[in-house]
């Protein structure tokens, strides 16, 4: 069985680690408020979707 010539050292696991990260899947950033939403999803917050608006929300409504 092969073996590794040398032990890996404390700074080249770091540096090999440092790209293990968490990710959420399927968000974006909505183009119209900027909040972070589902992608393909009409925007909770503004009720825009592909730059249009689409739903209308509850300040909306109000207004
Ligand atoms: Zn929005």
């Amino acid at each position: 069985m092969a073996v590794p010539f040398r032990r890996t050292s404390k700074t080249s696991k770091r540096m090999r680690r440092t790209h293990y990260k968490l990710h959420v899947n399927g968000l974006s950033v909505c183009e119209n408020c900027g909040e972070m939403i589902h992608a393909h999803v009409v925007c909770p917050h503004c009720g825009y979707y592909k730059g249009k608006q689409v739903v209308k929300t509850k300040q909306k409504v109000e207004e």
